[in-house]
C-alpha cells in the first residue's frame, strides 16, 4: 500500500469524512469525487496489436485518475471502486463483441489470473471480480446487438499458472515476455470456445500474449483481448 493510500485511510477513519479513492482530495461521501468521476467518463478507446497478431482494446490510458483507481482497487477491493472499473471495461467488451457479432452467439470472457504471490498476499482475485461485473453490466438488458440478435457473455475462468513468476514491475520488455514464457496452463480442453481474454492493464503486452498461446494450446478460438488500460506505448 502507497503511503499516500495509507495515510488517506488514517484520516478517513479519523476524522470520519469521505476522501476520494483516486485523488485523495475530500470529496461528497461518494468513493470517488466529481473531477474524477468526470476524468473517467472522458476516457478514449485504445487499440494495440499484440506480437502475436491478436488485437487489444484497452477502455482508457494508464494515467491519472483511472492508474490512481486502479492502484487503489487492487490495494483495498472495495465493490464501490470495482463498479467504475467494470463499466469501463464492459464497454470494450460490448465494442469487440459487436465487431464478431455475425459469427458468435456465446463468447467466453477469460480474466488472466492472479499470480500466486499476489493471491496469497491479498487473498483474493481483484480482476475476477471485476470481469464479473463487467459482464453483468455488458449484458444487462441482453446484449443485443441488432440485426444479429443477441451474443451471451460467460465469465471462464480457464487459465491457471502452472509454475511462479516474478512481479513484472521492473523488467525490460525482453525479461517481461521470457518471466511469462509457458506460465500459464488451461484448466481444461477449450476446444470449441470462442475467447476473449482479460487484463487489467496492458503494457508490453507479455501476459495477454501467454494468455492467448494457452487458451489456443486448449483449442479456444481468441478473438482478442480487453482490458481497462493501457500504458504509453513501449519500444
Ligand atoms: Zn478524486
Amino acid at each position: 500500500m502507497s503511503t499516500v493510500s495509507w495515510l488517506a485511510g488514517i484520516l478517513r477513519e479519523l476524522t470520519g469524512a469521505p476522501w476520494c479513492a483516486a485523488c485523495h482530495r475530500p470529496c461528497d461521501g461518494v468513493a470517488l469525487c466529481a473531477a474524477c468521476r468526470d476524468a473517467l467518463s472522458r476516457q478514449e478507446p485504445i487499440a494495440r496489436t499484440l506480437p502475436n497478431g491478436v488485437p487489444v482494446l484497452a477502455a482508457g490510458r494508464y494515467e491519472g485518475a483511472l492508474r490512481r483507481l486502479l492502484l487503489a482497487y487492487k490495494e483495498r477491493g472495495q465493490p464501490d471502486l470495482r463498479r467504475p472499473l467494470a463499466t469501463l471495461l464492459a464497454s470494450v467488451l460490448r465494442t469487440l463483441a459487436g465487431q464478431h457479432a455475425a459469427h458468435v452467439r456465446r463468447l467466453a470472457v477469460v480474466p488472466v489470473p492472479s499470480t500466486r504471490t499476489a493471491m496469497r498476499v491479498r487473498g483474493r482475485d481483484p480482476l475476477s471480480r471485476v470481469t464479473e461485473g463487467a459482464v453483468r453490466l455488458a449484458s444487462s438488458g441482453g446484449l443485443d446487438l441488432g440485426a444479429v440478435g443477441p451474443c451471451a457473455l460467460v465469465v471462464t475462468s480457464a487459465l491457471r499458472h502452472r509454475r511462479a513468476v516474478r512481479d513484472q514491475a521492473g523488467l525490460s520488455v525482453a525479461e517481461r515476455f521470457t518471466n511469462l514464457d509457458d506460465a500459464l496452463v488451461a484448466r481444461r480442453s477449450l476446444v470449441g470456445l470462442t475467447v476473449v481474454v482479460v487484463d487489467d492493464v496492458v503494457t508490453s503486452g507479455a501476459t495477454l500474449q501467454e494468455a492467448c498461446r494457452a487458451l489456443r494450446v486448449a483449442g479456444a478460438n481468441v478473438l482478442g483481448a480487453a482490458t481497462i488500460a493501457a500504458t504509453p506505448r513501449r519500444v
